[in-house]
């Protein structure tokens, strides 16, 4: 889709943050609860948008992303500064990049809504997930069946 759309956000810096946007609506917005995505921004759950990797880039001050490889097939990019994570690049996701959400401004449409949770497997067992209907899936949405959890 080629409309007008565009989303903004940026790190969590005073001066100089980092920068994204993206130019075309998310291909899918989930909820992940995978311990890479726990683990390394310290909550229970991640928000993630898949955005088409063409649709996708650093706008102001790119010097200061860092990468940290959290799997070898998973490359997550930091704000070296405030430690803020944008977003990460899976392997597996070759064309897209996956925005943790919360980094866009709170006043923008992120272009979707989550329709899906995955890698309920991994769900911390203090968070309770809500009744809110939505499919469940034990890894990513397109490797296994539905769970009823
Ligand atoms: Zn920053
Ligand atoms: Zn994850």
């Amino acid at each position: 889709m080629s409309d007008s759309f565009k989303a903004v956000g940026g790190c969590r810096c005073d001066t100089n943050p980092v920068r994204y946007e993206y130019t075309a609506r998310p291909a899918e917005v989930h909820y992940c609860l995978c311990t890479d995505c726990t683990d390394i921004c310290g909550g229970a759950m991640a928000i993630i948008a898949v955005v088409d990797k063409q649709s996708f880039r650093i706008t102001e001050n790119a010097d200061k992303l860092r990468t940290f490889h959290s799997k070898s097939t998973c490359h997550r990019h930091f704000c070296s500064a405030c430690g803020c994570h944008l977003y990460v690049h899976v392997d597996s996701f070759a064309d897209f990049e996956l925005v943790h959400v919360p980094t866009l401004d709170r006043d923008q449409d992120v272009g979707g809504k989550p329709d899906r949770w995955v890698f309920v497997r991994s769900k911390h067992p203090l968070l309770t997930l809500p009744e809110d209907g939505l499919p469940r899936h034990q890894g990513w949405a397109n490797s296994g069946e539905p769970v009823a959890a």
